[in-house]
C-alpha cells in the first residue's frame, strides 16, 4: 500500500513504513540494472535543464540569490555530476579482476560493486538544490533507492524538489520527504544502508549516534573554519580581488568558503589596502543573496561587535535582509569571530611572521574542509600540502577544487568523513563485493589435510 505523506511533519511509524515501501522496491531489483540508472540520470538532467528558471524563483525566494549564481552554484554542478556518471556507468560498474597467486590456482576472483540498497540523503538549506541532487546523482549511478530530506529552512526549494523529482525519476524509488527537525528525526530511526549528511558538525553527530544503533555506514559532510595562506609569492591584486568574491558569494554562506586569512608580514600593508578596495566595492559582484534567517544576523552582528580587532571595512546588517561585507584586522584569537564558524560575509584578517607561523597556526586547530594557498612559489605549495591536512586544497583560487566531478569531495576530523562527488560518489554508495570462484573440476587430496611433509614444504614454499 502506498503511503501518504503528511504534508507537515514525519512520525516514526510513517518513517519505517516509507523505508519498508523503499526496500521492497529495492528487492524486485530493477534500480541495480544500468537501464534504470541511465534512465534516472536522464531524468535528473532533463530536471535541471526544463526548471532551471523554477528553481532560481525558488532560490531567490528562500535567499535572495541571483540567477546566474543559482545556475553556477546550483544547476551546473549537479549537472556534470549527473553527466559524468552518465557518461562512465559501464566502466565503474565492471568487475575488477584480481592477481591470484599460484597456490591459488586454478582460481578466478574479482570485485565488482553493488547498490547498497535504500540510502537517505539529509541537506541543509545553504545550496539546497547542489546538497539535495549532486547527491542524488552519486546515489542514483551506483543503483540505490533513495530518500531525500531538503531542509525546512529552504522551504520553497523543498516544496518545487518535492514536485518536481517524482516528475522526472522513477517515483516509487526516489522520495523527497520535506520537514523540519521532527522528520529528520524520525527517518533516522529507521534502518538504512547509507547516510549522507551535510550540514554542522553538531547535528552530524546526532546523525552518527543514531546510524550506530544500525551499523548504518555514513558520510559526513560538516563545515569548519577554512582557512587561507597569502604568502608574500602571491599576486596581491589577484588575491585580494579572489578572496573578496569569494567571501561575498552567496553571502559567505558556503561550506568551503575562507573563513579567515593569514597573510605574511611584508605582504601584509599591501594585501590589506587591496583587500579594502574590493571589498568596498563588493557591489559590483551583483550579490544579492541573504542572510538565511534573523537568528543568523543576530549571530554575525555579535560576531561584530565583539573581536578585539581593527575594523578596516564596517560592514553589517542592511534592512533588506543581505549584509554588507566586512574586513576586520588582527581580531582576538580567543574571540567568537576565530573560534566559531563564521559562515557569513566577514573576513578576519590575520599578520603571521611567515608560512610556518601560518602553518603552526592552522595545525594548532582542527582540520578544515578547505585550505586556500595564495602564493607563485612551488616551495610554498609543496610546504603547505606536505605539512597541513585538510579536506581539499585550493592554490590562488577559491572553490574550483569543489566542483570537479573528477575531484573526490570531502572533509577530514571536525570538517566530515567519507567524501562523494563522481567516481568517489559512486563508490560511495556501493559496496565492492569480493567475488573469488575455483572449478570443481580440480580437487585432488593432497590439498586437504593432513598434508605430507612434502605438501607442507610445497604449502610454505608457495606462501612466500
Ligand atoms: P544543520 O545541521 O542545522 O541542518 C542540516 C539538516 O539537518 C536539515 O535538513 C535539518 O532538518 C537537519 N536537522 C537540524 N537539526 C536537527 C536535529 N536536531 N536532528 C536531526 N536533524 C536535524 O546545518 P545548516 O545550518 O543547515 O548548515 C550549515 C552548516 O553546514 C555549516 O557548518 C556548513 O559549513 C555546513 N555545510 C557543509 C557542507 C559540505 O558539503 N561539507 C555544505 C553546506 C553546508
Amino acid at each position: 500500500m502506498a503511503i501518504t505523506l503528511v504534508p507537515n511533519e514525519l512520525d516514526t511509524d510513517q518513517a519505517l513504513a516509507l523505508v519498508g515501501e523503499l526496500r521492497s522496491v529495492f528487492a524486485t531489483g530493477r534500480t541495480k540494472s544500468l537501464e534504470w540508472r541511465r534512465r534516472q540520470l536522464q531524468g535528473l538532467i532533463r530536471l535541471l535543464q526544463e526548471n532551471e528558471k523554477e528553481l532560481a524563483t525558488a532560490l531567490s525566494t528562500d535567499l535572495g540569490k541571483p540567477a546566474m549564481n543559482c545556475f553556477l552554484g546550483e544547476i551546473s554542478p549537479p549537472l556534470a555530476e549527473a553527466r559524468y556518471a552518465l557518461k562512465n556507468l559501464t566502466s565503474w560498474n565492471k568487475k575488477s579482476p584480481a592477481a591470484v597467486p599460484m597456490s591459488f590456482a586454478p582460481a578466478k576472483a574479482w570485485t565488482q560493486p553493488e547498490p547498497k540498497g535504500v540510502v537517505l540523503v539529509v541537506a541543509p538549506w545553504n545550496f539546497p538544490v547542489l546538497l539535495c541532487l549532486a547527491p542524488l546523482a552519486n546515489a542514483l549511478a551506483a543503483g540505490n533507492a533513495v530518500v531525500i530530506k531538503p531542509s525546512e529552512m529552504a522551504p520553497a526549494v523543498s516544496a518545487v524538489l518535492a514536485r518536481l523529482v517524482p516528475r522526472y525519476i522513477d517515483p516509487d524509488a526516489v522520495k523527497i520527504v520535506e520537514g523540519g527537525v521532527q522528520t529528520t528525526t524520525a527517518l533516522l530511526e529507521a534502518r538504512w544502508d547509507h547516510i549522507l549528511y551535510t550540514g554542522s558538525g553538531r547535528i552530524g553527530r546526532i546523525v552518527l549516534a543514531a546510524a550506530a544503533k544500525h551499523l548504518t555506514p555514513v558520510t559526513l559532510e560538516l563545515g569548519g573554519k577554512s582557512p587561507a595562506i597569502v604568502t608574500t609569492h602571491a599576486d596581491i591584486a589577484v588575491t585580494a580581488r579572489r578572496l573578496a568574491w569569494a567571501k561575498v558569494t552567496a553571502a559567505g554562506q558556503a561550506c568551503v568558503a575562507p573563513d579567515y586569512v593569514l597573510v605574511e608580514s611584508p605582504v601584509r600593508a599591501a594585501f590589506i589596502e587591496a583587500l579594502m578596495d574590493e571589498v568596498g566595492t563588493a557591489d559590483r559582484f551583483a550579490e544579492t543573496t541573504r542572510i538565511i534567517d534573523e537568528r543568523n544576523t543576530a549571530r554575525l552582528t555579535t560576531l561584530l561587535t565583539d573581536h578585539g580587532g581593527i575594523e578596516a571595512v564596517a560592514g553589517g546588517p542592511r534592512t533588506d535582509g543581505t549584509f554588507a561585507p566586512a574586513v576586520i584586522v588582527d581580531p582576538d584569537p580567543s574571540s567568537k569571530m576565530m573560534q566559531e564558524e563564521i559562515f557569513g560575509p566577514i573576513l578576519p584578517v590575520i599578520e603571521v611572521e611567515n608560512l610556518h607561523a601560518a602553518i603552526d597556526f592552522i595545525n594548532r586547530r582542527e582540520k578544515p574542509l578547505a585550505l586556500y594557498l595564495f602564493s607563485a612559489a612551488a616551495e610554498d605549495e609543496e610546504t603547505v600540502l606536505t605539512r597541513t591536512s585538510s579536506g581539499s586544497v585550493g592554490v590562488n583560487h577559491i572553490y574550483y577544487q569543489t566542483m570537479l566531478p573528477e575531484l573526490p569531495f570531502g572533509g577530514i576530523g571536525e570538517s566530515g568523513m567519507g567524501a562523494y562527488h563522481g567516481k568517489t560518489g559512486f563508490e560511495t554508495f556501493s559496496h565492492r563485493k569480493s567475488v573469488l570462484r575455483k572449478p570443481a573440476s580440480l580437487d585432488p587430496s593432497f590439498a586437504y589435510p593432513p598434508f605430507s611433509s612434502m605438501m607442507q614444504r610445497i604449502m610454505r614454499f608457495m606462501a612466500r
